[in-house]
């Protein structure tokens, strides 16, 4: 029998030996009683068919699927897709997630929602979810992350979040879920905490996985509708690994070549990345086993990437699996690679992305290259204006 790729996790949150509930016993309750709401509102029909109608009026779904001509006919014989995840409300991919655990937290009675943030998207996101719905929003953010990214910071703010500043470690994204985590122990019974990827304990990676499918069912359907084509490849960037899997999941068991693209930084060999699928090995970290990078002494490593958002050490369990299982070939792009991508899809189709997005772009216009015939549709995570005040402040000459 041929091998099925979308049957996991287990009852227990297992990728086989990736994924489950790693937390102190306090957490294991409440990530309990989340699994048991999640199995009984998000999966009923009144939820589902409320949520639809969110995403469509509320977030802009469904979201389009563009044919990119000019650069697919510049860069060679395949055709160029892009899944247009920029236009969503807020600009990126983080709001389907967003919408679906506020709108599950609403339905449990839930009062309070936490999130940590790195870039500031998922804050963003889930701040305007909870203005939408009158919810209090608490977003942790690392102390350096904050500098770094002001204007979401402001947002969040007017959007009538509060936005605590996290001091410990290396003062970002980990540390940012470390604390909320530590806040979600203590405030368990009015308070739901909304992770902003494939991370985290069981049920975590499931639920933003299944929440971020949208974006794979919507393809597929799209693809045949708007193109009367199926795609060959689909290439994704991975940070925490959530837009890729919302891609991916319902493409798993087709015959489709799958990439997923980490971020390379200044190169795999000079050990400033953030590609835990490419270089790291296998470990605990925010409550699941996965691919991560730690040092020799157990510590978790520096990671480095041009773009906010890619810059974790570890990544999604179901990636982890996926790799091992060679469903998907996980590769990455350097900073300057993700660059020279950024500034080739604005220039050639009028269209900004992030610079997490530039990383799958990169990868993509390889592909393209090289293959002939090919349907390659690109999962164009987010929009670039939040990246415009690192470009401008880069010198072009460098590339
Ligand atoms: C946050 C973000 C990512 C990385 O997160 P994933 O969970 O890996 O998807 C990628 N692209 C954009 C635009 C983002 O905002």
């Amino acid at each position: 029998m041929k091998k099925k790729f979308n049957n996991l996790p287990d009852i227990n949150g297992h990728f086989d030996q990736y994924g489950g509930m790693f937390v102190s016993e306090t957490l294991i309750y409440p990530l309990k009683e989340l699994l048991k709401a999640y199995k009984k509102i998000a999966k009923s029909s009144n939820f589902k068919e409320l949520l639809d109608s969110e995403l469509s009026s509320y977030v802009g779904r469904p979201t389009p699927i563009y044919y990119a001509e000019r650069i697919s006919k510049e860069l060679g014989k395949s055709h160029i897709y892009l899944k247009r995840e920029d236009l969503n409300h807020t600009g990126a991919h983080k709001i389907n997630n967003a919408m679906g655990q506020v709108l599950l937290a609403k339905q449990m009675g839930k009062t309070r929602i936490i999130a940590e943030t790195g870039a500031g998207q998922h804050g963003v996101a889930t701040a305007t979810a909870c203005a939408k719905y009158n919810l209090q929003c608490i977003v942790y953010m690392g102390e350096e992350d904050i500098q770094r990214q002001k204007i979401n910071v402001y947002r969040m703010k007017l959007l009538g979040a509060e936005v605590v500043p996290v001091s410990s470690g290396s003062k970002t994204l980990k540390d940012a879920l470390n604390e909320a985590l530590r806040d979600w122990v203590s405030n368990v019974d009015n308070t739901h905490y909304v992770i902003g990827s494939v991370a985290g304990p069981h049920p975590y990676p499931m639920i933003v996985r299944d929440f971020q499918s949208v974006i794979g069912y919507e393809s597929k359907k799209q693809m045949k509708t708007l193109y009367n084509k199926e795609a060959d490849i689909l290439v994704a960037c991975v940070g925490g690994g959530s837009n890729a899997i919302g891609l991916f999941h319902p493409y798993l068991n087709d015959k489709v070549k799958i990439f997923g693209v980490e971020a390379g930084g200044y190169g795999l060999s000079t050990g400033m990345h953030a590609a835990p699928l490419n270089k790291g090995k296998p470990g605990v970290l925010h409550g699941n086993r996965t691919y991560i990078m730690e040092d020799k002494d157990g510590q978790i490593q520096t990671t480095h990437s041009i773009s906010a958002g890619l810059d974790y050490p570890g990544v999604g369990p179901e990636h982890s699996w996926l790799k091992d299982n060679k469903r998907v070939k996980y590769v990455s792009v350097t900073d300057k690679e993700a660059l020279k991508a950024f500034y080739y899809l604005t220039e050639k189709e009028g269209i900004i992305p992030a610079l997490e997005t530039a990383h799958a772009l990169a990868y993509a216009f390889k592909i393209a290259k090289k293959e002939k015939n090919k349907n390659i549709l690109i999962n164009l995570s987010g929009r670039g204006d939040k990246d415009i005040d690192t470009i401008a402040k880069m010198s072009r000459m460098d590339l």
